[in-house]
């Protein structure tokens, strides 16, 4: 891509508890199922209590059958009893090292609802490339004036 990417916030400084994310998120990403975009993803959660749930982009042959990893990532999170975030890395790139890789994975936008359905307007969703956390949103930044679940009074 050559267009200009619009602002976003400066990475915030690496915390224990990002490094820990990243790494996750790194791990899965290297699991990744993506034989026709060969755009590896990888995301991690955490949970206010600790827990870390990550995922991985599944591409399937049937294209729109295909799922992002912040859905696969959601969805261990519940499987494993989770029911909030407190924050989330994801990581998104080419698998080919030559490719451009400089663009910022941001979630798309069936995603940012699915994170809000467990997130609060100021969850931290830290967007990543291989080498570490790029730029560093909260929920509202991404999706704001949002439905979620306070809308219907849960
Ligand atoms: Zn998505």
């Amino acid at each position: 891509m050559t267009a200009n990417p619009p602002a976003s916030p400066p990475p915030p400084a690496a915390t224990p508890a990002v490094a820990g994310l990243f790494a996750a998120a790194s791990a899965a990403r290297g699991q990744a199922h993506a034989p026709y975009s060969r755009f590896l993803v990888g995301a991690a959660i955490r949970t206010p209590d600790g827990g870390i749930f990550a995922g991985a982009n599944v591409e399937n042959a049937a294209y729109p059958q295909g799922q992002c990893a912040e859905a696969s990532a959601i969805g261990a999170m519940v499987a494993g009893g989770g029911k909030r975030i407190a924050e989330i890395v994801i990581i998104g790139a080419p698998a080919d090292p030559a490719a451009d890789a400089s663009g910022l994975c941001t979630p798309c936008g069936g995603c940012r609802q699915r994170l809000r359905e467990f997130a609060t307007p100021g969850t931290p969703i830290h967007v990543a490339g291989p080498e570490g956390v790029r730029a560093t949103f909260t929920m509202d930044q991404l999706l704001p004036f949002s439905f979620g679940p306070d809308n219907l009074s849960f």
